[in-house]
């Protein structure tokens, strides 16, 4: 279970190893969007937290790092 009291303070994408497969954008389509076939963060404010981690974990190559307010590694754990 998500603490759903968690705020997100950043989202990373490691565009080096990021295939541009996609599901991170069908999660959180407000949060990643795939440009040039690599997925950029462009706004980290409205999809709910838990769907964010949804799409981190739904990265096959374990692109997405999502840190909490305080700079702490919320994924992966
Ligand atoms: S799911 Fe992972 S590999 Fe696919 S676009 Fe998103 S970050 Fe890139």
């Amino acid at each position: 279970m998500i603490d759903k009291s968690i705020k997100i303070g950043k989202v990373v994408v490691d565009r080096d190893i990021c295939i541009g497969a996609g599901p991170c954008a069908v999660l959180a389509p407000n949060t990643f969007k795939i440009v040039n076939g690599k997925a950029e963060i462009i706004d980290i404010t409205t999809d709910s937290v838990e769907d964010i981690i949804d799409a981190a974990k739904s990265c096959p190559v374990l692109a997405i790092t999502v840190y909490d307010e305080n700079g702490i590694v919320i994924y992966p754990k």
